[in-house]
């Protein structure tokens, strides 16, 4: 296994629109590992693909503590089932550091393949069903930070350049 390097805000890379597997091979599973690997040694509870550079629809997840519970979501697609939102203080690890509270749908649906290519539905709710949008918002070059007010991302965007010149 290897770890993989995550890209951070404000890097355009993260803006690109993943495209879907369309099989789910030894090729696949074999960078589902990395991620997982990546996304432990973090440590953060979620990664897209996205976030590793490679534009392919591909989220992992364990909102455990223990690293118990790992979840693969291979093309995603999510079906928002009701009006009621949500506030809850998001982090990323493409933001290191900042935390910021963000609305969404609490009421959703989940389609996607696991890691044997096996299609599954879920119904997540909770902190599962924020990170499964979070998550899919990656595959789409959307990040949280894109939900705030202009200032707020501007602050952190400066921040964060401010940090990435002072690691070159
Ligand atoms: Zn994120």
């Amino acid at each position: 296994m290897a770890l993989l390097e995550i890209l951070e805000f404000p890097d355009p890379r993260l803006r690109t629109i993943a495209k879907p597997v369309e099989t789910v091979d030894d090729s696949i599973r074999e960078l589902i590992d990395n991620m997982f690997e990546t996304m432990y040694a973090a440590p953060g509870i979620g990664l897209a693909a996205t976030q590793v550079n490679v534009h392919r629809r591909i989220v992992v997840m364990d909102l455990s503590e223990d690293q118990s519970e790992p979840r693969v979501f291979i093309n995603p697609e999510v079906t928002v089932l009701g009006d009621d939102e949500a506030p809850y203080d998001e982090g990323c690890l493409s933001v290191p550091g900042f935390y910021e509270s963000v609305d969404r749908p609490t009421h959703i649906r989940v389609e996607a393949l696991d890691r044997d290519g096996n299609p599954f539905t879920l119904e997540p709710d909770g902190l599962l069903a924020v990170c499964i949008q979070h998550e899919l918002d990656h595959l789409n070059g959307k990040l949280f930070v894109d939900y705030l007010s202009q200032m707020k991302r501007q602050r952190i965007r400066k921040k964060l350049e401010k940090l990435h010149r002072a690691r070159a």
